[in-house]
C-alpha cells in the first residue's frame, strides 16, 4: 500500500525561498486529506514530553479551533483562512499589519502561484507586499533597494546603511529556476544582501540545505534582522508573518502524531513536537 504522502506540495524545492500550502496542506499527493473542517485529529499517542514548537515563543495571533473553509467573495472558491488566488483573507480575525519597508516578491511562473508561501505576506501586509510574475516586474532603484539572495557578494544587514533601504526584493522560485531570475538584467545593479543562517521548518521536501528557507520564512527572518540591525531590537512585531505558516506546521505535526500508522516520509525526523 502506498505510504500516505505528506500534506505538502509535490513539486521541487525552492531557494532561500521555497513555496506553500493553503491547498497543499489540506490535500495530499495521493488524494487523501488532512482533516480541516471541524474534524480534529485525536492525539492519543503523544510522547509525555514534547519539544516546544519552533513557533512557541512567537507573538502570533490566535487561529480559532474547528475552522471551516469560507467562500472567497471574489472567485467564489472555498478556502481555509485566505484565498491564495485573490490574495485576500477570508476571516475577520486574520491579522493585518505594516512592514517598515516595501517587500517585492518576484515569483517564477513555473512555480504554482497558489502554493507560494510568499502569498502569505501579501495577504497579511497588503499595503507593503507586491508579488510580480517573472519576467514582468519594474526596475527597482538600486540606491534604495536590496535583493535577498545568499550569493558570495551578498552583504549582511549590519554591513550596509539601512536608512537608505526603502524596499527589499525576494525571489520566489526553486533553486534551479532562481538563477534565471537573479541574472535578469533589471536586477543586475541591485545590491545583494543575506541574513543569518536559520533552520527551515518547512514540510516540503528539498535536499539543498536545512537553511534553505520557505519564502515566507526568509521574509520573516529578513524583517526580524532588519529591525535588530536598524533599531537595535526586535519585539515580535513581524511574528505574524508566520501566521499561516505556523498554522499549517502545527496542523501537519498534529495530523501525523495522531496516528502512528501515518508516516511522514519526505523529511526524516520532521514530525517531532
Ligand atoms: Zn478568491
Amino acid at each position: 500500500m502506498e505510504e500516505k504522502a505528506p500534506p505538502a506540495p509535490a513539486s521541487a524545492p525552492v531557494p532561500a525561498l521555497l513555496s506553500n500550502p493553503a491547498e497543499a496542506a489540506t490535500s495530499t499527493a495521493s488524494g487523501s486529506s488532512v482533516p480541516t473542517e471541524g474534524e480534529q485529529p485525536q492525539s492519543t499517542d503523544l510522547p509525555t514530553s514534547l519539544p516546544p514548537s519552533p513557533f512557541a515563543n512567537l507573538k502570533l495571533a490566535k487561529v480559532p479551533e474547528n475552522l471551516r473553509r469560507a467562500q472567497c467573495p471574489q472567485c467564489k472558491s472555498r478556502k481555509l483562512l485566505y484565498c491564495p488566488e485573490c490574495q485576500i483573507p477570508l476571516e475577520p480575525f486574520v491579522p493585518r499589519f505594516d512592514l517598515p519597508i516595501h517587500c517585492d516578491v518576484i515569483h517564477h511562473p513555473q512555480e504554482k502561484r497558489t502554493k507560494s508561501t510568499a502569498i502569505h505576506a501579501a495577504v497579511l501586509c497588503p499595503d507593503h507586499v507586491t508579488i510580480h510574475e517573472f519576467p514582468s516586474f519594474p526596475a527597482f532603484d538600486p540606491t534604495e533597494s536590496v535583493l535577498l539572495y545568499p550569493c558570495p557578494e551578498a552583504r549582511s544587514l549590519h554591513e550596509i546603511d539601512l536608512r537608505r533601504v526603502k524596499r527589499v526584493v525576494f525571489i520566489d522560485s526553486t533553486w534551479q529556476k532562481a538563477g534565471s531570475v537573479l541574472h535578469h538584467p533589471t536586477l543586475a545593479n541591485i545590491p545583494r544582501v543575506k541574513i543569518e543562517a536559520e533552520n527551515t521548518a518547512f514540510w516540503r521536501y528539498q535536499d539543498v540545505s536545512p537553511h534553505c528557507l520557505a519564502t515566507i520564512e526568509a521574509i520573516y527572518y529578513f524583517f526580524r534582522e532588519f529591525a535588530n540591525a536598524k533599531d537595535g531590537r526586535y519585539e515580535g512585531q513581524y511574528d505574524n508573518l508566520l501566521y499561516f505558516f505556523s498554522y499549517y506546521y502545527d496542523k501537519i505535526q498534529s495530523y501525523y502524531r495522531s496516528d502512528p500508522s501515518l508516516k511522514f516520509s519526505k523529511i526524516d525526523g520532521y514530525i517531532k513536537y
